[in-house]
């Protein structure tokens, strides 16, 4: 990934530019084929969606109001970034997710974007060992050139080359999170 150097960090977040990759209308247009395709697969099962937050809330809640069948809905908060763009590699979980809440369920994870796959795997393999019935994972974006951990998302919004994206849920050093669209830090020359 694109390292952000550290002198750039959250003071400096205001005079960074942004290049647009994917419009708020391609966004929109693919969660609605995302939605209508999860309606599909969890017809008459027991969906529960797992928001993870912050990034995953943005897409997360879009998907929700487009899916059509019954879902229920739980949020925990991870998070793997210290400083704000490097990865410590190790996701923490925050708050105690309660496993009967999972049991039985057909769990749908969503999150922001999947890179080395850490985080995703982490969760999946606890929700699993909750006894859910099946776990599925929705990214809306996926870095697959990333990946460390072998592990996919079942539904993906878009793939992308290897940059530092932000909006839709992204946040560089917790900005930019509520852009509309998906776009990408271009550091500036000092
Ligand atoms: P992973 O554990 O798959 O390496 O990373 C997962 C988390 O790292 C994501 O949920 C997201 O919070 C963060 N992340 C990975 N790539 C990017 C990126 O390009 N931009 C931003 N803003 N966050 C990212
Ligand atoms: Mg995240």
């Amino acid at each position: 990934m694109t390292e952000i150097p550290q002198n750039k960090t959250r003071r400096n977040a205001i005079f960074m530019k942004i290049e647009e990759k994917i419009s708020a209308g391609k966004i929109r247009s693919r969660v609605d084929e995302l939605a209508a395709q999860i309606s599909k697969d969890y017809e008459g099962k027991s969906l529960l969606i797992l928001v993870l937050a912050n990034g995953g809330i943005f897409f997360g809640v879009d998907l929700l109001r487009k899916i059509a069948v019954p879902a229920e809905v739980e949020c925990v908060r991870i998070s793997s970034y210290k400083n704000g763009t490097t990865s410590s590699g190790t996701p923490e979980i925050f708050g105690n997710l309660q496993p009967e809440n999972f049991r039985g369920n057909d769990v749908l994870i969503v999150d922001d974007i999947i890179d080395t796959g850490t985080t995703l795997r982490k969760i999946r393999d606890q929700i699993e060992n909750f006894g859910a019935r099946s776990v599925k994972i929705s990214a809306f974006l996926s870095k697959r050139s990333r990946r460390k951990i072998e592990i996919e998302a079942d539904y993906v919004g878009f793939e992308i080359e290897d940059c530092f994206a932000v909006g839709y849920g992204l946040d560089f050093a917790g900005k930019f999170r509520k852009l509309p669209v998906i776009g990408k830090i271009v550091v500036p020359e000092t």
